[in-house]
């Protein structure tokens, strides 16, 4: 155990992971608690699927510099992550989303992300399982990716650690200690290390470490699955991702098969302190007729699930944390000086992580971050009162309309 340190970031995930290697890249101090093994609980089991145009232009700049910094992750870190600038389509079902399929167009020609609208042919020739029917407008976006989740967060792990920082893997915070000018210290059952600066990058338990530390903090973990099938014939890398907004479905490519995820009307929503200390993510319990019942609800957009030889390879799960307007919740603790905290991932975490903890090491040190956060910082819902019943109605209303912007 240490003693002291500049900055102690509690989680070691793609957020709590990326703002560590980018504070210690900037000679600070970091110490990595990690509750359970490092990088082990939600990020590994994402997706991977990275989108650019986002619904406002400062969300679009932080997205496409988190795109550059995924495909320069091992030239910047020296550590392995698969990278496939794969290219997305986006598909409407409805008249209202094929108008937001313009207004995106129109979002990505200003700020410089390629994105086209194309015929239903077109896009069926870069997606052969694509069924034909059903679908009044697609976008291709040809930069969009997909990493494998697994290595980022222990890349960035890895990494922060060569450059200093100490990874402190099955250990907890379990406590703050706040005098009259802020955070002290944190106490881990090893003893407490004094420092000046917490980032509560805690992921499901993010709300929890929040309160201890005597802010507010409005998410709600809620459980996000996906399935993976066993190879397909003719199925393969080049196939771009696809995402079905009414449905709020997405498929790509993964070993072979179909990677299928997407988000259900009513997710089931998790209260953290509701479970054991030792609760591990692998432990969640899962439901693959969430799955099923997406997968029925595009069966003329992709009829391949419909194929009783199709078989599940792997199904998993996590509890991302949803925010009541579906956007990162990233910077200051309202009300205690030098508490911070990465939280409000909405599904979108991982991908987002390298530009998003730049970002944070910049505002923790600078003063403020290179990139313009206003539209994900905490500032937005402080001094607000939350109310238990609407937060969580919210929050599932933002969860069930992802794809809608
Ligand atoms: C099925 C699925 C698909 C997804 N798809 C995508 C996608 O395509 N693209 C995308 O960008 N995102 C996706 N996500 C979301 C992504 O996984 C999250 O946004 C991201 O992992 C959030 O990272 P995190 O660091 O906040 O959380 P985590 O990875 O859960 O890390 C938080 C860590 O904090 C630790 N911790 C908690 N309490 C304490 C404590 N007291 N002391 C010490 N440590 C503590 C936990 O043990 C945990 O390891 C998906 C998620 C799921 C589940």
């Amino acid at each position: 155990m240490i003693a002291a340190a500049d900055v102690v970031v509690v989680g070691s995930g793609a957020f709590g992971a990326s703002v560590a290697y980018h504070l210690a890249q900037r000679g600070v101090r970091v110490a990595v608690l990690e509750r359970a093994a490092l990088a082990s609980q939600t990020s590994p089991r994402a997706a991977g699927l990275s989108s650019q145009v986002r619904a406002t232009p400062a969300l679009t700049k932080l997205a496409q510099r988190a795109v550059a910094k995924l495909a320069a992750f091992t030239a910047e870190t020296g550590q392995t992550l698969r990278f496939t600038q794969s290219g997305a389509l986006k598909i409407a079902r409805t008249d209202r989303d094929a108008e937001q399929l313009a207004r995106e167009v129109v979002r990505g020609a200003d700020a410089g992300v390629p994105i086209e609208l194309v015929s239903v042919a077109e896009a069926r020739r870069r997606l052969p399982i694509l069924g034909e029917r059903g679908i009044v407008a697609v976008t291709w976006s040809p930069t969009d990716c997909n990493v494998e989740p697994s290595e980022l967060p222990i890349g960035y792990c890895r990494a922060a650690e060569k450059l200093g920082a100490v990874l402190l893997p099955h250990t907890p915070a379990t406590g703050f200690d706040i005098g009259p000018r802020g955070v002290e210290g944190v106490r881990t059952p090893g003893g407490t290390i004094a420092t000046r600066i917490v980032v509560d990058a805690a992921g499901a338990w993010a709300r929890l470490i929040a309160t201890a530390l005597g802010g507010p903090l409005p998410v709600v973990p809620t459980r996000h699955q996906l399935l993976i099938t066993e190879p397909i014939a003719g199925v393969g890398p080049h196939f771009p991702i696809a995402r079905v907004i009414d449905a709020n479905v997405y498929v790509r490519h993964e070993r072979g098969g179909l990677m299928l995820g997407g988000y259900e009307a009513d997710p089931l929503q998790v209260d953290t302190s509701t479970l054991s200390p030792s609760f591990d993510i692998a432990n969640l319990p899962l439901d693959i007729e969430v799955l099923w019942r997406l997968a029925r609800s595009v069966r003329e957009q992709f009829p391949i699930f419909e194929d009783p030889g199709i078989r599940v390879a792997e199904h998993r799960g996590g509890l991302p944390t949803l925010t009541t307007d579906d956007r990162y919740l990233v910077g200051p603790l309202p009300g205690v000086a030098g508490a911070w905290v990465m939280s409000g991932c909405c599904v979108g975490g991982l991908s987002v992580s390298p530009a998003l903890g730049e970002a944070m090491a910049e505002w923790i040190l600078d003063g403020a971050p290179a990139l313009d956060l206003a539209d994900v910082s905490t500032a937005r819902f402080a001094g607000h009162d939350v109310d238990e019943t609407d937060l969580r109605e919210h929050c599932r209303r933002a969860y069930a309309t992802h794809y809608r912007a």
